[in-house]
């Protein structure tokens, strides 16, 4: 029993944790941080203020976590982040395809404290930085209230990860808060901010159930009761819940940080409002029977401050996909604002413009410009508004995260601040590191001579040479415009078929066309377009372009939209091949064609997107000459997706048993072995909500073998279905040859694999 007797003053149970890195934010940008820096070998302690982890991703808020695919609404092909957030993800999808919340939740918790060396603080707030000189910062506060106990967290290294900053804004990192002037960077998107506001509000959701039977509502004193003259309400439909209402917004002119629980006030009284309308209304009778099942709690936050590093990203880098020496991370969500006045607005609730493709992000964006040993990662990163309405995305966020924690380890390692590590002959390892765990940086190739794979004589059973895909699938009506993406040589004219179906004598039209950048796949460039008499009924349809690609690249098969015409398809899967369909996704606000104001720099071009499976199925077609993209030697080309070609080795769907080989002149020590498999890379994996066809990727390998050159199986695993497999070996084998035996993925799929590494780690 404790029976204390009176005392003047106590206080709270205190404990010291040191570590290499403090990260505060359990969002997603924190959670990958620290899983990167703790696998890369360093003492991480992340600190979290709520029960759970995963910020706007997590149960407490269920934002699904969108990026670069643009829930493959836009160019951006094979676009989705690479890393650790995919591991996430593909993880996500095979327990939790049906995209359920609280399953999210358990992912990530597991993923964090299966890492032993990550210390996890939930329930704890940072409330106070103390520092060490004017630009060190020495240690964070914290207290959980949980278990009454007060931390005190010294490290050499913080990483601010807090979505409003409050390490970096108690440390005097100097911030941006609000919208820049058009002309500090020259950006036409920058909002007039008198009309527009400043600032992207704050957002809560809500779910429903039908239970079956009648369910009244009487709504709290608070809630809104005019609820039906909201200007979105006109869109709103009954089953719109979670995430689709990212519209119930508000808060944009008010301090995002200082007035967040005004704000969640206020939309309380909105989404028991529109709650209210919808049951008492009369308007929406089938609700009856419906009840609230879940209302969020913590608002989600969209905009507070930015903080700035050497770099602030801009419209400029964004649209014109600029190239960064210390690029570490890459965009692709649209451009991105809503009116400050959220649900309350009269104006359209988001204004998106796209990008061509993909944009790289400098790792000198990741770290404050002032203070020495402070790292920034997510939402509040160094850009303008204009370029954080991209950069803002959780996919995004955690993939620049992801170079923090790699940069993080790098400088413990070598004892070094981040502003060091934005030199060149350090960029370049931190590249490399992040690409051998599968980040992909655009236009920067994995390069490693510590890969033993470079030295080998690779060799394969078969390789797939592409001379068409059979007509094994369904017909397909043209009733948008239709393109097979296929990687083609420079130089080469090539003669395609394909089987059409007419309902009548018709023409149709066929372009070759290709994206002017060789690494976009926005086919604004026209090379070649011809019109083709069809006849009633099945025909083969032949046609020939004169017109070839000058630089190797993907090009555009277009199909162009006739009502008249079906299309054969093929069910054949194979790596690095898609169908691309001009149409309309108003959920990224593309309406099949970008047409901005003309003054406000962003680009006019049309979207072509691929289909969700089970749709989006390859075109049935012979090519000629064959396309041989699929050749064993991608294996160490340093990309691990398709960019300008395929990237990957791919054998033939035929083969049930496809043998990959290594060998060498001499006999190596081999400890450890990466493989990347095809998880999809185009397929967004939205963490909650929306669900997905598959657990697994239909082109993710599920069963190899790895051999010496004894034939002595050294590595065995069935049911994969991640991204990379990083093998270490229980012992080091010494051989000249390794053999990997992969079985196909399916009788439909062609088996892949876009990158190996071996290594002797001793
Ligand atoms: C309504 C809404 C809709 C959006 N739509 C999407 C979408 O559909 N898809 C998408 O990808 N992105 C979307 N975004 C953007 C995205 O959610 C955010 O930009 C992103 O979550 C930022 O990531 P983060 O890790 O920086 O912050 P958060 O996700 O906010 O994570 C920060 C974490 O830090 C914790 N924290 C804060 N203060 C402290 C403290 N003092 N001590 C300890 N921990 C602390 C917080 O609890 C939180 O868990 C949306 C945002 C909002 C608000």
């Amino acid at each position: 029993m404790i029976n204390e007797e009176f005392k003047a003053q106590r206080s709270v149970k205190t404990e010291m944790i040191d570590s290499d890195l403090v990260i505060v934010g359990g969002g997603m940008a924190g959670v990958c941080a620290a899983i990167t820096a703790a696998r890369a070998g360093i003492e991480v302690t992340l600190v979290q203020d709520r029960p759970v982890l995963g910020g706007n991703a997590s149960s407490e808020v269920r934002l699904w976590i969108l990026g670069a695919t643009s829930h493959m609404g836009n160019n951006n092909r094979w676009a989705r982040e690479g890393g650790v957030i995919d591991e996430i993800l593909v993880e996500n999808t095979y327990r939790n395809k049906e995209g359920n919340p609280l399953i999210f939740d358990t992912i990530l918790l597991e993923k964090v404290t299966e890492e032993p060396h990550i210390t996890l603080l939930l329930n704890t707030s940072v409330y106070e930085v103390t520092k060490s000189s004017k630009s060190t910062i020495k240690s964070v506060t914290g207290f959980c209230s949980q278990n009454s106990t007060k931390y005190i967290l010294e490290a050499p290294l913080f990483c601010d990860a807090s979505g409003d900053g409050i390490v970096a804004f108690q440390a005097g990192a100097p911030f941006r808060m609000g919208a820049e002037d058009p002309g500090e960077f020259d950006e036409g998107f920058a909002p007039d901010v008198e009309d527009y506001g400043e600032l992207l509000g704050h957002s809560l959701y809500f779910y429903t159930k039908d239970t079956g039977e009648p369910v009244d509502f009487v709504p709290p004193s608070f809630a809104l009761d005019n609820a039906d003259e909201l200007p979105r309400m006109k869109n709103y439909q009954l089953q719109d819940e979670g995430c689709k209402l990212w519209w119930v917004e508000y808060g944009g002119r008010m301090d995002t940080v200082h007035q967040s629980e005004e704000i969640k006030w206020e939309l309380w009284k909105v989404v028991y409002g529109i709650w209210n309308y919808v049951k008492n209304s009369g308007e929406f009778p089938e609700a009856n029977t419906k009840t609230l099942e879940w209302v969020g709690m913590i608002p989600g936050k969209r905009e507070s401050r930015r903080f700035e590093g050497d770099y602030i990203l801009t419209q400029k880098d964004v649209v014109e996909q600029h190239e960064h020496y210390d690029a570490v991370a890459f965009g692709g969500w649209a451009l991105d604002l809503h009116p400050a006045d959220g649900v309350y607005s009269d104006q359209s609730s988001c204004t998106q413009w796209h990008s061509k493709g993909v944009y790289q992000i400098p790792y000198r964006s990741y770290y404050s410009k002032s203070i020495d040993n402070l790292f920034l990662a997510g939402r509040i990163i160094s850009t303008s508004h204009v370029a954080f309405g991209s950069s803002r995305v959780m996919a995004t966020c955690a993939h620049g995260a992801q170079a923090v924690g790699m940069a993080a380890a790098l400088a413990a390692d070598l004892d070094l601040r981040p502003a060091d590590i934005a030199k060149q002959k350090y960029i370049t390892t931190l590249q490399r590191e992040l690409n051998k765990r599968g980040q992909s940086i655009p236009r920067v190739p994995l390069k490693d001579k510590n890969n033993l794979v470079n030295n080998a004589q690779i060799s394969t059973s078969n390789a797939l040479t592409l001379e068409g895909l059979p007509p094994d699938g369904p017909w397909q009506p043209l009733r948008y415009s239709t393109a097979q993406l296929l990687p083609l040589q420079a130089g080469t004219s090539y003669s395609f078929t394909f089987a059409a179906k007419a309902e009548e004598v018709t023409t149709l039209e066929i372009a070759l066309r290709t994206s002017i950048d060789p690494y976009n796949y926005t086919p604004e460039k026209k090379l070649e377009t011809q019109h083709i008499q069809l006849k009633e009924g099945e025909q083969v349809v032949e046609v020939h372009f004169e017109q070839a690609l000058d630089q190797q690249q993907y090009g555009f098969i277009c199909l162009m939209k006739n009502e008249t015409v079906s299309i054969r398809t093929s069910k054949k899967r194979v790596s690095g091949l898609v169908t691309a369909y001009n149409k309309v996704n108003k959920a990224v606000s593309n309406f099949g064609r970008q047409e901005p104001p003309e003054d406000i720099g962003i680009d006019a071009f049309e979207f072509w997107c691929p289909n969700r499976r089970p749709d989006g199925n390859n075109l049935a077609f012979t090519i000629a000459p064959a396309i041989r993209a699929f050749s064993a030697s991608n294996l160490n080309n340093g990309y691990t997706r398709p960019n300008k070609t395929v990237n990957g080795w791919v054998g033939h769907w035929n083969e049930e048993v496809s043998r990959v080989s290594m060998q060498w002149d001499e006999s190596q020590t081999i400890s450890n072995i990466t493989l990347m498999f095809d998880t999809d890379f185009d397929h967004a994996m939205e963490s909650t909500l929306r669900g997905h066809p598959e657990r697994v990727m239909p082109f993710c390998v599920r069963s190899y073998r790895i051999l010496d050159n004894n034939g002595e199986v050294i590595y065995e695993k069935e049911d994969n279905y991640q991204t990379i497999n990083i093998i270490e070996l229980e012992e080091t084998v010494t051989t000249d040859e390794l053999i990997i035996e992969i079985e196909r993925p399916g009788p439909d799929v062609a088996p892949a694999i876009f990158e190996i590494l071996c290594y002797q780690i001793d």
